[in-house]
């Protein structure tokens, strides 16, 4: 089951998230703090990366299947 790095959350498919690619981590939306603007994302306060390294994934873009992993 997917869940999210920081509080262990699971994240069911078609559920909007935020996806790390570096190391394909994901974050639910009550974790991370999207800063509008270029825009620049939080954890707890601390910067986690930018639109290059985070993507905002939607809940009709997750195309996440349950057990793939
Ligand atoms: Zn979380």
């Amino acid at each position: 089951m997917r869940k999210c790095e920081h509080c262990e959350k699971p994240i069911p498919p078609e559920t909007e998230h935020y996806h790390r690619q570096e190391d394909d981590e994901h974050y639910c939306i009550e974790c991370l703090e999207e800063v509008p603007g270029d825009p620049l994302f939080f954890l707890g306060g601390e910067y986690l990366g930018d639109s290059d390294q985070i993507s905002h994934v939607e809940s009709y873009d997750d195309d996440y299947e349950e057990g793939a992993e």
